[in-house]
């Protein structure tokens, strides 16, 4: 089969590789499209995957086309998401019910081949049918949603909260629909890139600014989501949240990022500092959500390109044009 492979630190090609087979309770999906984001990237950076080469990609949907020997709950023929979480279930981590910080944390596409092929291996327990009206493509959209579903899960917020999203890449756009969902009385998004901020606006924003001091909230924000790794929007985002509020890293950041806290403040406004980690729990919730319309794939995948371009995907993310990006096998 044709497989994306990260081969070495900076080194992305696509290559002939062999057909893979599937474990007892495993399936093999006919890939019908697979998402990149920055942890490709870090990837790419040589950082997260124990060894290269990698077949990688985390974010796909696609086809049974084959079942293990004592794999039941599907057949050749069903669609279904992938959820590339692999906890070893051991653990204190996993024993105590925090499997996304597992000690052998593993993930397919990032530490096992994954889906920026034509066909990837999956444990059937990882796997979330799609529902008939849901297109197969579209659904490479679920796993960053299930990061998003975590992340709300993090912040246990409260209806009526006034919310600020630094960000408006994917990631910040699946924040602001989540957000509105679950009963925000408004939602602001501050993002350094007026022409990215559009689409936040087209998805329906309270307010929106390349700087959030335009936006004149001197009580600031009961939820502050970073959805963008950048140390500048960090810290510009502790200073804006509310008392009694949480701030919420979200997006990425680099090994070597380092923000000031102010702990006088953290301590007498009674400010929660919290982050969320990939997926837990929350894949089939986002599924479900996905299927009941919370995103619109038009507007959140931007490109399609044939996986033979995989190398020039990478690099058009990396340089921060479109928003989603999927390659099709
Ligand atoms: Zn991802
Ligand atoms: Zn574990």
């Amino acid at each position: 089969m044709k497989a994306a492979v990260i081969e070495s630190v900076g080194k992305a090609v696509v290559l002939e590789v062999p057909d893979p087979s599937p474990g007892p309770r495993e399936v093999v999906v006919e890939v019908a499209a697979c998402g990149l984001c920055g942890t490709d990237l870090h990837i790419l950076q040589g950082e997260f995957a124990p060894t290269l080469p990698i077949v990688p990609g985390h974010e796909f949907a696609g086809e049974v086309v084959g079942v293990g020997t004592a794999v039941t709950e599907l057949t050749v023929g069903d669609r279904v998401a992938v959820d590339p979480s692999l906890y070893c279930h051991e653990c204190r981590y996993c024993r105590t019910g925090h499997n996304n910080l597992c000690e052998r944390w593993a993930a397919i596409g990032v530490t096992t081949a994954g889906g920026a092929a034509q066909y990837a291996v999956a444990p059937v327990a990882n796997c979330v049918r799609l529902p008939e009206h849901i297109r197969t493509q579209d659904a490479a959209l679920v796993e960053p949603l299930s990061c998003a579903v975590r992340g709300y899960d993090v912040l246990r917020t409260r209806l009526g909260a006034h919310v600020l999203i630094y960000g408006s890449g994917t990631m910040g756009l699946m924040m602001l629909e989540l957000a509105k969902r679950t009963g925000a009385a408004r939602v602001d998004v501050v993002d350094i890139n007026a022409q990215r901020l559009s689409t936040a606006q087209l998805l329906g924003v309270s307010g929106s600014a390349t700087n959030a001091d335009e936006l004149e909230r001197p009580q600031g924000w009961d939820v502050v989501v970073d959805a963008t790794g950048n140390a500048a929007a960090i810290q510009d985002g502790l200073d804006r949240v509310a008392k009694a509020g949480t701030f919420l890293q979200f997006g990425v950041a680099d090994y070597a990022t380092r923000v000031t806290i102010d702990p006088y403040r953290v301590y007498n406004q009674e400010i929660t500092i919290t982050g969320s980690m990939a997926v837990l729990h929350s894949f089939e919730r986002a599924a479900e959500l996905f299927a009941a319309g919370v995103l619109d794939p038009e507007v959140l995948i931007s490109d399609r390109l044939p996986l033979d371009q995989y190398p020039q995907a990478l690099d058009q993310f990396a340089s921060g044009v479109g928003r989603k990006i999927v390659v099709v096998p």
